[in-house]
């Protein structure tokens, strides 16, 4: 039987790859590292704790593919060789996922497609008879899309309840702050047929208790969660939606994550 990752590993996995995505951003010089830094704890208790070989997951906020690769490749599902080709000519990991790297399930490049190709799946599993749960992993700013809300009601109106929605809720999209609250939001899926349930989106704990559960309806998760969490300097701080950091300020970051 394989061995848990216990939750001590959880947390030295954390502060792990916080320091390897400061340091791979400013080398590929990509953007995105405040949502990486957002979701990352919500991807390392899914790929850690809950994921099973009959799950599937799908990262709608496709701007966090690096936080995706960086997942993956502790988990050795991508490998080193790949892993080092990022930021360089001709690499598969691009600044969004596509088809074609082991591990990726979705090409999310456009935003807003990610909840319906998992319910999609869902579906199928359902019809099948089959076994697990479809995660999608969503960003705040995406549940203002047309096509999130028609997944939405195609998931209630199904029951699908082996998926699974969970909002990064890091309170900013693109430029700015979120345009519509999480509340409103939720009212939303709530009016559709989904269990919904505010969670903390960096408590490994109670990330895994809640993902773990199962429903009769599809259930979302507004995980509370910061921009840039784990480097201070970027905590909360719209410019690293875009940034990358200088040669200069990888060894400062760096140094500060615990
Ligand atoms: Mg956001």
């Amino acid at each position: 039987m394989m061995k848990m990752t216990s939750l001590q590993e959880l947390k030295a996995i954390g502060t792990e790859l916080r320091k390897e995505l400061v340091v791979k951003h400013s080398e590929a010089k990509m953007a995105h590292i405040g949502s990486d830094l957002s979701c990352l704890d919500i991807m390392i208790t899914l790929y850690f704790r809950v994921l099973g070989k009959d799950d599937h997951f799908i990262l709608s906020k496709g701007h966090a593919a690096l936080a995706l690769y960086a997942v993956l490749h502790k988990k050795g599902i991508i490998t080193d060789q790949v892993y080092g080709t990022l930021g360089k000519n001709g690499s598969m990991l691009g600044e969004h996922p596509i088809y074609g790297i082991k591990g990726i399930e979705a090409a999310t490049g456009s935003l807003g497609h990610g909840l319906s190709i998992g319910a999609g799946i869902a579906l199928a599993k359902k019809l099948d008879g089959s076994k697990g749960t479809v995660y999608v992993l969503l960003s705040d700013g995406e549940c203002q899309e047309g096509s999130t809300l028609e997944a939405m009601n195609f998931a209630g109106l199904h029951k699908l309840g082996n998926l699974v929605a969970i909002v990064d809720s890091n309170k900013f999209q693109a430029y700015d702050r979120t345009l519509i609250p999480d509340s409103q939001v939720q009212k939303e899926f709530d009016t559709a047929g989904w269990t919904t349930k505010r969670i903390p989106g960096h408590d490994f704990i109670e990330l895994e208790s809640n993902l773990r559960k199962t429903s009769a309806a599809p259930t979302l998760y507004i995980a509370d969660t910061v921009l840039g969490k784990g480097v201070s300097d970027m905590e909360d701080k719209l410019e690293w939606h875009y940034k990358s950091p200088t040669k200069e300020q990888v060894d400062e970051f760096v140094k500060k994550i615990k």
